[in-house]
């Protein structure tokens, strides 16, 4: 039987754990290819003008799969992995949206409903439905369940030694030690914060990771920070948000904005983007109140790469020009040098 996975939203951060737990089943894993321009628009043709950029992606992928002849395409329902928080709605109904709305899915959706109490998804009842549409004995089930979390959390420890999410998966998938993109001899270090699916896809950021390496900074990203430590920068809020990964976000904003540990950060947001709408202005204010260079890109269905490369080296030169400053008068120079609030369809 073969399965298909979409190369998109969590893939980039559970794919390892649901490519092992298929491949554990006996079953062939085709993950869809690489996102491209045509894979994105027929993506758009398909999907509801009002929903998110990277929704629309996924289904360009879903779309995709289907022309590979698989014999379903895995699209779990994503309800919760922490206490009192769910996922954005728009991953609760994402099967459904795929079944009701897609032309060609409704035989080809297999689904499932994931809740856990933390990022650890492996518990076997969240795949009862998928042993059960597909007469599978639950002892096969948890075997399954079992080797894919091993190698999940090899996967998460590589990340959280700073290997950044694509270079993790190599690791893991190929039992191979690669060498580390981290920029140990740089001089500007950001923080940039964005969903997965935003930061890691290469089509979609317009290679923003291959970007900041040609210009010799280092970076870090939520993935590379535990959840207790994203956690401390939440905790004490009256209300944090409701969705666990713009949580994550917020967590890790904070840290960034507050440790005195980056030069400066960058969003990376989607258009269309509920969620984002609260995150960014939560952000725009730490950045006035911390002074921290701060900049919003939104990447849109037809943002151009040459002015995000524009951008990235303004801010990043802005940067290297405060830096240079602040050595030559020995303090710290005040005001703000936000970029945010001008970054749609870039
Ligand atoms: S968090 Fe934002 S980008 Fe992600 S699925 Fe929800 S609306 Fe779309």
């Amino acid at each position: 039987m073969k399965i298909g996975i979409p190369k998109a939203l969590l893939y980039y951060y559970y794919g390892p754990f649901w490519k092992t737990f298929f491949e554990e089943l006996e079953m062939e894993v085709v993950v869809s290819e690489d996102t491209n321009k045509k894979l994105i628009n027929e993506g758009i043709k398909a999907s509801v003008p009002e929903i998110c950029v990277p929704i629309k992606i996924f289904i360009g992928h879903c779309i995709d799969l289907i022309k590979k002849d698989v014999d379903y395409i895995f699209v779990p329902r994503m309800i919760s992995i922490y206490k009192g928080e769910v996922f954005c709605p728009k991953f609760m109904g994402l099967p459904d949206m795929l079944i009701h709305g897609v032309e060609g899915m409704e035989d080809k959706v297999l689904t499932c409903h994931i809740e856990s109490k933390s990022d650890d998804i492996s518990d076997y009842r969240n795949y009862i439905d998928i042993a059960e549409k597909l007469a599978l004995p639950h002892d096969k089930l948890k075997k399954a369940c079992r080797v894919a979390s091993e190698k999940w959390y090899r996967f998460r420890e590589y990340n959280k030694k700073g290997y950044h999410v694509l270079e993790a998966i190599d690791m893991v998938n190929n039992s191979v030690k690669i060498e580390s993109t981290k920029r140990s001899d740089s001089d500007v270090k950001l923080g940039i914060l964005g969903y997965v699916y935003n930061m890691y896809d290469s089509f979609v950021n317009m290679n923003v990771i291959d970007k900041l390496k040609s210009l010799n900074v280092d970076f870090i990203t939520f993935d590379m920070i535990d959840e207790s430590e994203l956690r401390k920068y939440i905790d004490d809020m009256d209300k944090a948000l409701f969705w666990t990964f713009s949580n994550k976000l917020l967590g890790a904003g904070y840290k960034f904005f507050r440790e005195n540990e980056v030069d400066g950060i960058i969003h990376i947001t989607a258009f269309g983007c509920g969620p984002d709408s609260f995150l960014g202005k939560l952000f725009e204010i730490e950045s006035d109140d911390t002074k921290l260079p701060f900049m919003t890109i939104r990447v849109d269905e037809h943002t151009g790469e040459n002015h995000l490369q524009t951008r990235i080296e303004a801010f990043v030169d802005m940067i290297r020009r405060k830096k240079a400053k602040v050595m030559q008068w020995g303090d710290k120079i005040e005001g703000s040098i936000s970029l945010y609030g001008d970054s749609s369809c870039l």
